[in-house]
């Protein structure tokens, strides 16, 4: 039987052991009688569910005492309006947030964030085509902004940072606010550099539905008055993230996959396959004229890999042959065309390697 590799970029592969450990427990967890899914969040077994993932994740990406973490709802979409509604009151109203502008995803941030405020682009990687995140040094930020915001990788245009800038010297006290949805957890971080970092579940982390939000404690308390409370950072801070019903099936398996990754070793571990994984697809990219990948080598993303056929009228060739293969999702985003290998923690270095093979023996039949 022919192995299946799911490219997806999200909702994406999962770990199999998270998924068989979810299936047998499925009906009956822990002696309880009862599905996860059927379990009151405030009785003492998902309780127990939800502090383990939170304390696990704590430990994954040594989350400093001074942070909290929240389990919240919304997607990384409705992070684009929580935010500013959380942030914004930091300042003097009209108050004014710092984005760089990186691609697709701070594109849909920049719009969202103009209702709440005023808003003004440091950066912008536009002129480029998206192909690379502006160097530091470019960047205009603003005497005073409430935060600065960052998408630190960019799913659909594959544009990632490989550095964690500082702000403070222009700005003041801005926090820096990242959204990370596609790349937690890939890399080792170091969260003091960050006033909020955010991202949907449903790449790194588990299924959708869970965004998960990790939060400096001094910015909790400044949310604007139109802010929902269930979005309000402090209230759901100040209620372990129990203020309404969190989405407990999506937190139990988040908690799986935390337990996964500490047995793969952690972080720092996961950020060496990836450096693996995204080398074999990028040194193969670069040795082919048959296939482009049009990201700046040192912006790269290690998670999601955009690439074109040369000759765009074999690209339904190219998926189909791929399916029958085995290779699932390698369609690139309806707004940028093409294709794109999504290659989150989840997928093993035996995935790309057959993605890779696939592709030169796709090359060789119509060169
Ligand atoms: N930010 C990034 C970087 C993403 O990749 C995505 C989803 N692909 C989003 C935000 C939007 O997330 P959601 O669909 O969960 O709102």
């Amino acid at each position: 039987m022919t192995t299946i590799y799911n490219f997806s970029a999200g909702p994406a592969v999962l770990p199999k052991e998270v998924l068989q450990q979810a299936a047998a427990e499925m009906l009956d967890w822990h002696g309880s009688g009862m599905s996860v899914m059927e379990m009151s969040h405030r009785g003492p077994e998902f309780m127990s569910i939800i502090a383990a993932a939170q304390s696990d994740l704590r430990e994954l990406l040594a989350v400093p005492d001074n942070y909290k973490i929240l389990f919240l709802q919304g997607g990384g979409l409705g992070e684009n309006a929580i935010v500013p509604m959380n942030l914004m009151g930091r300042k003097p109203q009209p108050a004014t947030a710092d984005f760089v502008h990186t691609g697709s995803w701070t594109g849909k941030s920049i719009k969202e964030a103009k209702k709440y405020g005023n808003v003004n682009i440091a950066a912008s990687g536009e002129a480029s085509g998206f192909t690379t995140v502006p160097p530091r040094d470019s960047w205009k930020l603003t005497p005073g902004a409430a935060y600065v915001h960052l998408c630190t990788n960019e799913t659909i245009d594959g544009v990632e940072y490989q550095f964690a800038p500082d702000v403070a010297l222009e700005t003041g006290d801005a926090p820096i606010v990242a959204d990370m949805s596609s790349h937690i957890l890939s890399r080792v971080i170091d969260v003091s550099k960050y006033g909020v970092i955010f991202g949907g579940a449903q790449k790194n982390i588990g299924p959708a539905g869970l965004t998960i939000v990790i939060v400096r404690e001094d910015l909790l308390g400044h949310a604007l008055p139109i802010c929902p409370s269930a979005f309000d950072w402090k209230i759901v801070a100040d209620n372990d993230s129990m203020y309404n019903t969190p989405p407990t099936y999506a937190i139990y398996i988040a908690g799986l996959v935390f337990q996964w990754l500490k047995q793969q070793g952690g972080v720092a571990a996961m950020e060496q396959k990836n450096i693996a994984k995204s080398g074999l697809l990028y040194d193969y990219l670069d040795s082919t004229d048959f296939y482009e990948n049009r990201v700046e080598k040192g912006s790269r993303s290690r998670m999601n890999v955009p690439f074109y056929l040369k000759d765009e009228s074999l690209n339904a060739a190219f998926l189909a042959e791929a399916k029958t293969n085995g290779l699932l999702q390698l369609k690139g985003h309806k707004s940028v065309g093409g294709m794109r290998a999504s290659i989150y923690n989840a997928m093993p270095i035996d995935g790309v390697q057959a993605l890779v093979s696939f592709m030169q023996e796709f090359a060789r039949k119509h060169s």
